[in-house]
Order: structure tokens, then C-alpha cells, then sequence
């Protein structure tokens, strides 16, 4: 073997070496791995193994712990469930009420010791006790009153209660005085609990609350009908001071005297207004006021109202307008009394603080639904006005503007706090728009059903134009609408040359009438009546006039149509209008009120003889009031001073129109009427009656008892001769003599 072979052999021999030394190097440093990972796993199963020791030992001490605890609070709680029972006990054993509790067997389990009083020395009642025994107790040992029942029927319908779904409480009467409800529910399990009040005090409470309403209501009845009296023997006098004033007013004066008259019939008016006011605000507040609605006629109601204010108006020259929507029912159902308190307060009122100028009341409306009507009525005036800090109040009881300007006129501060509460009565609402110097205007409106009974007027179809003469603009403005609704051309002239002018104008063109007012400037419209028959044309001239009585004898009258009462009806005016194609019905002197109903009894067709009048009237001034209120009238008038007398001058005059006073001494006009009704004629003849009762109801009652119509007392006069002419049967002549058609009326 060479050198260079050993040294090649020895160099494999220590590379293999080398190989197996770095082989084994490897294999050590795997197994120090190993042994490196066991130990730490060793370690850890160590360490594991002492804390899981370690955690039971605290889990066990823990455990104490909680259980320590436990038992702590379980104590605790006992101790408050201890307290809070005797709690308990010792509360439901200090209330009055008993408190019972039965299980489903029906046998008692708890029960208080108001409970358990009842059953004193009854040893067997106690706990453990049926309900059936608890109430043979009650009934065996009268422990209950049991009045008339028998005692065995009163413990079966006490037990057999219990069979109810619904156990209906029921009152007890103990014979030691007390009274007790007893409420039994169902409670969980089929308990029943049950709870006995003691309603002694309440009871006697309830009795003594009896005897007190009771002498309230007596007390209070006694005063309604003291109002009552008192209202009535107020008016009764008052209808002779205040009638008697009128009167007098009417008759040749001094106007010192004037004046002096005049005072006692405003205050005695005044005076009325109040009684009205305090009577009604006292019915008001004490919820008594009811409505009583019945078919009436708005336009009329409205109309009768203006009528009375218009002799205040006239004194200042105050123009009283109606504007009534032409295209607008005017029956409806209402209760026509309180719609006729709501318009003369508000109208009144205008009047009152207004000095010069015009009081207007337009009425519109709407269709609400096909029975009912929405209808807006606004009064305005052109007076004083309200400051706007007073107007939120002015609804408000006795609110009045204290200025020097208002507190000259008399009032009670109660009217409009009235009209409110009857419009809100009525379902509508009341307002005010005013401006201080300028005037007010109050509105109310409201939904009202309408009535039955509106023939609509036809007029002729060659009606085409109408020349209107009057001097106040709101008039011309109103009746230019209202013709200019109907489809007619209207010539608006505002006095007597200027009519003559446009006449002229239009001569040949077919006028169909001239409506021409009585008190123009200047010229007055009698005499343009007049001038415009002598200038020849024969179109048909109307006049019309707030005081018809006043032109009295002019010779106008022969030459016009007919004379209107102003305010116009719309009924009255669209009957002139459908007549025109009919012959001219003479002078008004002569003609028929268009449309008073006929009477059938009483039209004997004899042609002009004179209406016979039968008045009952017990009061000697009242009598004589009456007297004088129709003695211009052309009519045969006889009085009765009771009922009796009534009936016998009924039997032997036949009347045509009876006026009956209501409360008379011996048989009053109520029974009279009654009997009237039963003699031949007497069925249909139209019955007035004349009352000083003005309290609401009043009116019902009287016309229930067979009358047609009530007037209260003072009489007005207006009013007065309105009736006589709307009940004046065909046949018999015109009672008022000047012109009759003062304002005509149809059966409404
Ligand atoms: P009375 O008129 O009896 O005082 P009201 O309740 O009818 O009571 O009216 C209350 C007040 O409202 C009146 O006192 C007056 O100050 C004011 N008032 C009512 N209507 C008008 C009106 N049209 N113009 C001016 N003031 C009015």
C-alpha cells in the first residue's frame, strides 16, 4: 500500500469518523430535546397536580361560605315574612271591614277579628269552619235581619250564591245596627276570599244627603215657583204702565209730557228685560234650561223682532234692514221662543248703542246636509263699538264696556252671556267683530234641520225689470240683489226727480213695477206716487214704509199697489211681484192681509161686515190697555172677565178671534179654551192667548192646551194688530184703517 493509498484510506476512515460523530452529535442533541420536553411536561403535570388540589380547597371554603351565607339570609328572610304576617294580621285585624278567606272545600282558613265578631260566643266558628254553618249561624242565631224571608230560604240563597261564575255583592243588615256589603271573589286553588264593609256611615250619610236633596229640590221649587209668581204679579202691573205709556206716547202730547211718557214706558221695558235676565241666567246655571224645538218661521221670527224695535229706531232715525238670503229656507225646526231671545237681545243691543245710522241683520246659509241648513245670522250696527279689550269679555256674565260712552244705557251685563250659552245650547257658536267709533256686528251661526210647509212662490215669466226708488244705499243694495237673484233687471234710483227722470228714460221699455220708498229726501214717495200716475204710464207702484200707519189717509194710497212694511219680507215682497200678473187689487185701504189664514168657521162670506173680537182678560187696566191698544181698529170687540164669561159670550157672539188670558180666578183660560173647543164653530176658531207667564215651558204648556198662539204681557201693540191681521177670516173688512197691508203673513 502506497503512501498516497494510506493517506486516502486514513482521510475515508476519518471523514467516516467525522460522518458518525456528527450522526451521533444529532441523536444527542434529539434525545436532550426529548428530555427537555418531558421535563417541562413533567413540570408541568407537577404543577397542575398541586393547584388542582389547591382549587378544591378554596371551592370547599367558598362553599361553606355561600351556605353560610344562605342560611344568614334564609333567617333573615323568615325573620321579615314573621314580621311582615304579624304585619299583616295586625293590620287586617284594625280595619272596621271583615276579611275572611275559605278554601276550595269551602271551609275557613283565615279570618280577622271584625270578621269573627259577628259569631261572639259562638265557640264552633272558627277556623275550620264551612261557609254553609258560618251563615246558618247567622241566620239561627238572628245575627242578620232577615225581614219577611224565611230563614231557611235566606241560607239557601246565601250558600247557592257561591255557585255563581260571578259573585254578586250583596248588602247586610246585622241585628247589633250595622250594615255591611259583602264582596266575595274566587281567588287562586278555589279560594274564596271574602270582604264584609261596613257601610253604616256611608248609609247614613246617603240618608241625611236624601233629606238634604230633598229640601234642597223643595226649596229649590219653592223658589222657581216664587220666581215664577213673582214674574208673573211684576208683568201683570207692568202691562198697564207700560201699555198705558204707549199709549200715550201715540196721543197728542207736549213734549215735556212726551218725554215723561216716554221715560215710563223705556224703564218699564227696561225693568222687564231685567226680571227676563235674572230669571233666565238663574235657570241657565241651575241647568234647567231645555230647548223645545218645533217648526218656525226664521224670516217672520226676525221680522216680528224689528217690528218692535222700531219705534226706538225711528226716534233716532236709525234704519232697521233686513237682508234675507232669497235663496234660503225660512222654516225651520228650532225652538222658536229662545231664537227670538237670542235676536232681541242682539238686535236690542244694536239699537241701543247705536245713535244714527242703520242696524242691519243679513241672514245666509248653506246646505250642511240634505235635511239641515247652516245659517249665519250677522247684526251690525253703525254705533259706539267695542275696544277690542273689552270684546274677549263681552260674553262673560255682567261684562259691560264701563265707559262714559256705554254706562248712560240701562242693562244688566246678562243678555249676551245668555245669547251664548242658548246659541251654544242650540249647537252653533256666537262671535263679534267690532271697531270702536265705527259699530259692531255680532254673528251667530248654526246647523238647523229644515221644516216642512215652504210652497215655493212662482213668479210670472214676463216679469223683467223693476225700478227701485229708495234714499238709503244698504236698502237699494239689498233689494238690488235680491231682485237680481230672481233674473230680473233692476234701476236703482235714490229719490223722487231722479225716478221721474229714469222713468221717463225708460218709458216704452217695459217697467214692470216701481218699488218706490215712502220717506224719500225731499219729495216724498207718496208724492212721487202720485206724480208718476198723473205723468199717466199705469206700471204698478209699490210703496214701502217703516210706519204704514203714519201715511194713514194720503191720497197716494189710492194710486199705489199695495203698501210693504219695512223691513221687507221677502215672502211679502216675492208675493207682489208673482200678483202683478193679476188685476190690480184696488187700493190697499180695501185689500185682504194677501195671505191670513181663513178660519173655516168663521168665513161667513157677508162682505165686509166688521171681525168680531172676543177678549177674556180678569184685569180691570188690562182690559182697559187692550181697549185702547185696537180702538181704532174697525171691529166689534167684547170682553169677558173669567172663563165662564168666556164661553157663554163665545156661545152668543160667535167671534172670529178669541184673545184668553191665562191665569184668571175661577176658570182659568185654559179650561175655557177647552170648553170653546167643544162647541159648534169653537173647534176651529183662532184662540190668542194672552199671558204674563214668561218662563221657558210656559209656552209649550199653553199651546199643548189647545190655544194657536201665545202673546206674552206687556201687550206691544205692533204685535197686537199683526194677529188681529193674520187671523182676520175672508169676508170681513179690513180692521186697520189706512193702509192694511201693514205685512202680510201666510199660515207659518
Ligand atoms: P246689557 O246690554 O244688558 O248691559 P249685554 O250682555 O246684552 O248686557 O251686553 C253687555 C255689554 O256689551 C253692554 O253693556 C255693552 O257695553 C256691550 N254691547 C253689547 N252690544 C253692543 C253693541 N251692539 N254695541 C256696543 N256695545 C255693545
Amino acid at each position: 500500500m502506497t503512501l498516497f493509498d494510506k493517506l486516502t484510506q486514513e482521510r475515508r476512515l476519518r471523514l467516516t469518523a467525522e460522518r458518525r460523530l456528527d450522526f451521533c452529535q444529532r441523536e444527542r442533541d434529539a434525545a436532550m430535546a426529548l428530555i427537555d420536553a418531558l421535563r417541562a411536561e413533567m413540570t408541568q403535570l407537577r404543577q397542575h397536580g398541586r393547584s388542582s388540589a389547591l382549587d378544591q380547597a378554596l371551592h370547599a371554603a367558598a362553599l361553606e361560605n355561600v351556605q353560610l351565607r344562605a342560611r344568614e339570609e334564609t333567617e333573615n328572610a323568615q325573620r321579615s315574612a314573621t314580621q311582615a304576617e304579624r304585619r299583616l294580621w295586625d293590620s287586617i285585624n284594625t280595619i272596621r271591614d271583615g276579611f275572611a278567606v275559605f278554601n276550595a272545600r269551602q271551609e275557613l282558613v283565615i279570618a280577622n277579628q271584625a270578621y269573627l265578631n259577628v259569631f261572639s260566643g259562638i265557640p264552633e266558628a272558627q277556623i275550620g269552619v264551612t261557609y254553609r254553618r258560618l251563615v246558618e249561624i247567622l241566620a239561627h242565631e238572628e245575627r242578620v235581619v232577615l225581614g219577611d224571608e224565611p230563614r231557611d230560604a235566606w241560607i239557601d240563597a246565601m250558600v247557592a250564591r257561591w255557585d255563581d261564575a260571578r259573585i254578586e255583592p250583596m248588602t247586610l243588615c246585622f241585628s247589633r245596627g250595622d250594615t255591611a256589603r259583602i264582596h266575595d271573589r274566587r281567588a287562586r286553588g278555589g279560594d274564596i276570599v271574602s270582604l264584609v264593609r261596613d257601610i253604616t256611615e256611608q248609609q247614613r250619610h246617603a240618608a241625611e244627603m236624601e233629606v238634604a236633596r230633598d229640601r234642597a229640590e223643595a226649596a229649590n221649587r219653592a223658589k222657581s215657583a216664587f220666581l215664577a209668581n213673582m214674574s208673573h204679579e211684576i208683568r201683570t202691573p207692568m202691562n198697564g204702565v207700560v201699555g198705558m205709556a204707549e199709549l200715550l206716547c201715540d196721543s197728542a202730547l207736549s213734549a215735556e209730557q212726551r218725554l215723561y211718557a216716554d221715560t215710563i214706558r223705556s224703564s218699564g221695558e227696561a225693568l222687564l228685560t231685567i226680571i227676563n235676565d235674572v230669571l233666565d241666567y238663574s235657570k241657565i246655571e241651575a241647568d234647567k234650561l231645555t230647548l223645545h224645538p218645533e217648526p218656525f218661521d226664521l224670516e217672520r221670527c226676525i221680522h216680528e223682532v224689528l217690528i218692535l224695535l222700531q219705534a226706538g229706531a225711528r226716534n233716532r232715525r236709525i234704519e232697521l234692514l233686513l237682508d234675507y238670503d232669497l235663496m234660503l229656507p225660512r222654516r225651520f225646526m228650532a225652538d222658536p221662543g229662545r231664537m227670538r231671545q237670542v235676536m232681541t237681545n242682539l238686535a236690542g243691543n244694536a239699537v241701543k248703542f247705536t245713535e244714527a245710522g242703520h242696524v242691519l241683520i243679513r241672514v245666509t246659509g248653506g246646505e250642511a246636509a240634505p235635511d239641515h241648513q247652516t245659517i249665519t245670522v250677522t247684526i251690525e250696527d253703525t254705533g259706539i263699538g267695542i275696544p277690542p279689550e273689552n270684546a274677549k269679555q263681552i260674553f262673560s256674565e255682567f261684562a259691560q264696556v264701563d265707559d262714559q260712552s256705554s254706562r248712560k244705557f240701562e242693562g244688566t251685563g246678562l243678555g249676551l252671556a245668555i245669547a251664548q250659552r242658548l246659541i251654544a245650547l242650540m249647537g252653533g257658536e256666537i262671535w263679534l267683530d267690532s271697531e270702536p267709533g265705527r259699530g259692531s256686528c255680532f254673528g251667530f251661526s248654526l246647523s238647523l234641520p229644515r221644516a216642512e210647509g215652504e210652497a215655493p212662490v212662482a213668479l210670472p215669466p214676463d216679469l223683467s225689470h223693476v225700478v227701485v226708488v229708495d234714499a238709503q244705499p244698504m236698502n237699494r243694495a239689498i233689494l238690488e240683489r235680491q231682485l237680481a237673484r230672481l233674473g230680473l233687471d233692476v234701476t236703482l234710483c235714490d229719490n223722487a226727480e231722479g225716478a221721474l227722470k229714469t222713468l221717463e228714460v225708460l218709458r216704452g221699455q217695459g217697467v214692470d213695477l216701481v218699488l218706490v220708498d215712502a220717506d224719500l229726501d225731499g219729495q216724498s214717495g207718496l208724492d212721487l206716487t202720485l206724480r208718476l200716475r198723473a205723468a199717466g204710464p199705469d206700471t204698478p207702484v209699490v210703496l214701502l214704509s217703516a210706519n204704514p200707519a203714519a201715511l194713514r189717509g194720503h191720497p197716494a194710497l189710492t194710486e199705489a199697489r199695495a203698501v210693504l212694511q219695512k223691513p221687507l219680507l221677502r215672502h211679502d215682497l216675492l208675493q207682489q211681484l208673482s200678483g202683478l200678473s193679476q188685476p190690480d187689487p184696488g187700493p190697499p185701504e180695501q185689500q185682504p192681509a194677501p195671505s191670513a189664514p181663513v178660519p173655516e168657521a168663521s168665513g161667513s162670506g157677508d162682505g165686509g161686515r166688521r171681525m168680531r173680537i172676543l177678549a177674556a182678560e180678569d184685569n180691570k187696566t188690562n182690559r182697559l190697555v187692550f181697549s185702547k191698544m185696537v180702538e181704532a181698529l174697525a171691529i166689534e170687540l167684547t170682553f169677558a172677565e173669567d172663563g165662564e164669561q168666556a164661553v157663554a159670550a163665545f156661545r152668543e157672539t160667535k167671534p172670529d178671534l178669541v184673545f184668553m188670558d191665562i191665569s184668571m180666578p175661577g176658570m182659568d183660560g185654559r179650561t175655557a179654551t177647552r170648553e170653546i173647543r167643544q162647541i159648534p164653530g169653537g173647534a176651529q176658531v183662532p184662540i190668542i192667548a194672552l199671558t204674563a207667564h214668561a218662563m221657558a215651558g210656559d209656552e209649550e204648556d199653553i199651546l199643548a192646551a189647545g190655544l194657536d198662539h201665545v202673546l206674552t204681557k206687556p201687550l206691544k201693540k205692533p204685535l197686537l194688530l199683526d194677529v188681529i191681521a193674520r187671523y182676520r177670516p175672508e169676508g170681513t173688512c179690513a180692521p186697520l184703517p189706512g193702509p192694511s197691508v201693514a205685512s202680510s203673513h201666510d199660515a207659518g
